[in-house]
């Protein structure tokens, strides 16, 4: 019997508006059975996520979405069932943290040259974690002021390449977050490859290939990002690198997220899920 999972969520640990109680219990009543909490460069969330997990009685793993880059694109790396403890996925993604913060103040600069003043500490009222910053608490300040009419307004007039908000990054390399995952003893999906603005380089398929080249392990074929087409596109480029297939809804926010928890499709069943082996899945197969 297949088992609704969701690999992919936010809590405002990182840039979802829920705490990690109030976002498993949503999920729980939502159907979902396999959960992972997969914070932005953050795992300071897990702690409570698991004992919600207990609470709700559903499996969950530990995970991570880390920020990193390839071909000078901002790529997602997803880590699945890692050691939230080891030292140096702990290290990089503090420095990860502080370098948000330090992108933070330049994009507060580069809001007041744009006519915008006080972006940041705006912001930060928006974050209730305070060592993790994201563009997305800038976008619910900027809409709760009436400077746009929705947070995916903000990104398209102010925060996107080339617009006046935006400040590039550089993110540690695609093949660095693998490796960190690995050395925590976890799996590496990469998120929603639809998303990726890599058409301009190499298109998304070079993309894929460079993540498995990599040592990458997985894909995330069904999530928010993908319509029955991509479901299909990305389910073949899984088989023909020989990754395993994962489901995620990168949930953040019940008035912003477009897809709810549970409402994601089954993977198809020509493709080896990412949880394949874990006891986590077999404890839901009893
Ligand atoms: P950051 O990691 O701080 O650069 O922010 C990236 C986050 O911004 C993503 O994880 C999404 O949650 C959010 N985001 C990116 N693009 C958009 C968009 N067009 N509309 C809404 N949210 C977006
Ligand atoms: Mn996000
Ligand atoms: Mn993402
Ligand atoms: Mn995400």
């Amino acid at each position: 019997m297949a088992f609704v999972a969701d690999l992919h969520c936010h809590s405002c640990h990182s840039d979802g508006t829920l705490g990690v109680a109030d976002l498993f219990a949503l999920a729980a009543s939502r159907g979902v059975r396999l959960i992972a909490l997969t914070d932005h460069d953050e795992l300071s969330g897990l702690f409570a996520a698991r004992q919600s997990a207990t609470q709700h009685q559903i499996q969950m793993v530990s995970g991570v979405e880390i920020s990193a880059a390839w071909a000078g694109k901002s790529v997602h790396i997803v880590g699945l069932r890692l050691n939230e403890s080891h030292p140096a996925l702990v290290g990089a993604l503090r420095r990860a943290r502080e370098e948000r913060l330090v992108r933070a103040e330049a994009m507060d600069a580069a809001f007041v040259a744009a006519g915008i003043d006080g972006a940041l500490k705006g912001a930060r009222a928006y974050a209730p974690n305070p060592a993790l910053i994201s563009r997305t608490h800038f976008a619910r300040y900027l809409v709760d002021r009436g400077v746009c009419g929705a947070v995916s307004e903000v990104f398209s007039r102010f925060m996107k390449p080339g617009k006046p908000g935006y400040v590039p990054h550089d993110w540690m390399p695609m093949a660095s977050a693998i490796e960190l995952i690995h050395a925590a003893g976890g799996r590496a999906v990469l998120a929603h490859p639809a998303r990726f603005d890599v058409d301009a380089t190499a298109g998304p398929e070079a993309l894929i290939k460079a993540f498995a080249d990599a040592g990458g392990d997985g894909l995330e074929v069904v999530c928010a990002a993908h319509k029955p087409p991509e479901w299909a596109r990305y389910g073949a480029l899984v088989r023909k690198y020989g990754l395993l297939a994962s489901v995620g809804s990168d949930f953040h926010s019940p008035t912003e997220s477009r897809v709810k928890f549970g409402d994601l499709p089954f993977l198809s069943p020509s493709l080896t899920p990412v949880w394949h082996d874990w006891p986590e899945a077999k404890a839901l197969h009893a």
